[in-house]
């Protein structure tokens, strides 16, 4: 049979395979063919994995055997900041060129057993620091829908690949949008998970407040098998949800969903965004959502608060990129010679920017006026959310401000670049679940996303709900 990657999702792979329509084996090639012929253009990944062969082998001998899953042999790409042993994980900076992961992460652990044909490593922004995907030490990644422009970030490289069917799936991580903001720019689903939901482990660190795993889908079906294949305690991440912990009660949705109005009013919002937002909430409307506004007054500091908190924990993260554990090394006479040479020479601008703005933050005359002081508004932001959540399911904002914008752009402006996560920022804070979801197209066809923001542990009422949003669109 033909393959038609256009219309694959994961279910109805699935029953391809099943149904012998075709094997791992073709859609995997099939897949190898579109790199080949896109990737040169797009750069969304830095490498192809050499051992597919085998991977596809042992997918294969799952289903021969009955033992495939709904995921055994679904083709996906990995952000080059999630460990794979014995495969390259750079976080797309000079300092881990040659990095090889020693050990699997929790995913990859998880889907390894269930028989996914991992493709290769993407590009991403520099340890995860950026929105557009151009602080990566290997070039900038394009955006399938109009290669002037970019695919949004951190996990550009991921959601590059599989809005231009590089990829059947892929995951990213999110510090604060990473994940969401590139699948609006590209017109996929991606969901940010509950903090502690996903582990950590094999996760090169950004903020580790804030960091999760997430998934990128074409719809939301699929985002949803990802994330229950991927969910789970684990004993070496300390920060991982117990599973008694996680039996709290899941009551029936309310179908009332919030919006934050004042929030919505800044300026630097785009006018086709905003109207774009308007209408989806009137399709909300039209089935059978009730959609009200909802007061949140402290919601609007949550990006200076984010400003604060990652670059803080930035700093302390990537001090142990010292040239001497890992990565780049330089050679030189003293100790603090070998410190700066080769921090120097391996870290790119944001990052040495956010290691200097972390390292103030925390310094002994500064830490309690910034640092304790985001922390307490940090908490404001989270107790406000829990109280809305009593009487709603969610509340919604556009994913990003403004649809993806040109390569090059806001480079030279960091804060309108931190502008971006404005609406991505309170879910990370308040260490709870968002997902974006495809809502249309401006004018000149660039994607849009709408974001639904649920309670702690209750990605499966974004689920519902994305579902039914899915169907409006
Ligand atoms: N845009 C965010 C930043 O630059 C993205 C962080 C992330 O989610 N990895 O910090």
């Amino acid at each position: 049979m033909q393959i038609d990657l256009k219309n694959l999702n994961i279910e109805n792979t699935h029953e391809h395979f099943k149904n012998g329509d075709f094997t791992v084996r073709e859609l995997v090639d099939e897949y190898l063919k579109v790199i080949k012929e896109k990737n040169p253009t797009i750069n969304a990944y830095l490498e192809i994995y050499k051992d597919i062969d085998e991977q596809v082998e042992k997918a294969q001998e799952m289903f021969k055997n009955g033992k495939a899953t709904i995921l055994t042999g679904i083709p996906i790409a990995l952000k080059d900041i999630i460990l794979f042993e014995g495969h390259i994980a750079s976080a797309s900076s000079k300092i881990l060129e040659n990095y090889t992961a020693t050990y699997d992460s929790f995913v990859v652990e998880k889907l390894k057993k269930q028989g996914v044909v991992f493709l290769g490593r993407t590009n991403m922004d520099e340890f995860a620091m950026g929105s557009s995907t151009q602080t990566s030490a290997y070039g900038v990644t394009k955006n399938p829908y109009d290669l002037t422009r970019v695919p949004g970030g951190s996990s550009g490289g991921s959601a590059a690949a599989l809005a231009s069917d590089m990829a059947l799936a892929s995951l990213g991580t999110e510090t604060c949008g990473s994940v969401r903001e590139p699948a609006s720019f590209c017109g996929l689903v991606g969901l940010r998970t509950t903090y502690g939901s996903i582990s950590r482990s094999g996760i090169i660190p950004m903020g580790s407040s804030l960091d999760q795993v997430g998934p990128f889908g074409k719809n939301v079906n699929d985002v949803e098998i990802l994330f229950n294949a991927m969910t789970g305690y684990d004993p070496k991440d300390s920060t991982s949800i117990k599973d008694d912990m996680r039996l709290i009660k899941k009551e029936s949705i309310k179908k009332r969903i919030g919006v934050p109005r004042e929030f919505l009013s800044g300026e630097g919002i785009d006018k086709e965004v905003l109207k774009n937002f308007e209408e989806s909430c009137d399709k909300l409307k039209k089935a059978g959502y009730e959609v009200v506004d909802v007061d949140l007054p402290s919601i609007k500091y949550s990006l200076a608060v984010y400003y604060i908190i990652m670059p803080a924990e930035v700093s302390s993260n990537l001090a142990r990129f010292d040239g001497i554990r890992y990565g780049l090394s330089e050679k030189e006479q003293n100790l603090l010679d070998v410190y700066k040479k080769s921090r120097g020479k391996g870290f790119g601008k944001e990052a040495r920017r956010r290691i200097l703005l972390g390292t103030y933050i925390l310094s002994h005359g500064y830490y309690d006026a910034y640092y304790n002081t985001a922390l307490k508004v940090r908490k404001i932001i989270k107790d406000e959310l829990f109280e809305m959540f009593k009487s709603f399911d969610a509340f919604i904002t556009p994913t990003v401000p403004f649809p993806a914008f040109k390569l090059g752009e806001k480079m030279e402006d960091p804060i309108s670049m931190y502008l971006s996560d404005i609406f991505s920022a309170p879910a990370n804070l308040a260490d709870i679940p968002s997902i974006s979801i495809p809502s249309g197209k401006t004018e000149s066809g660039l994607p849009l996303g709408l974001q639904f923001t649920a309670p702690f542990l209750r990605e499966d009422i974004l689920f519902i709900i994305g579902k039914d949003f899915e169907k409006l669109v």
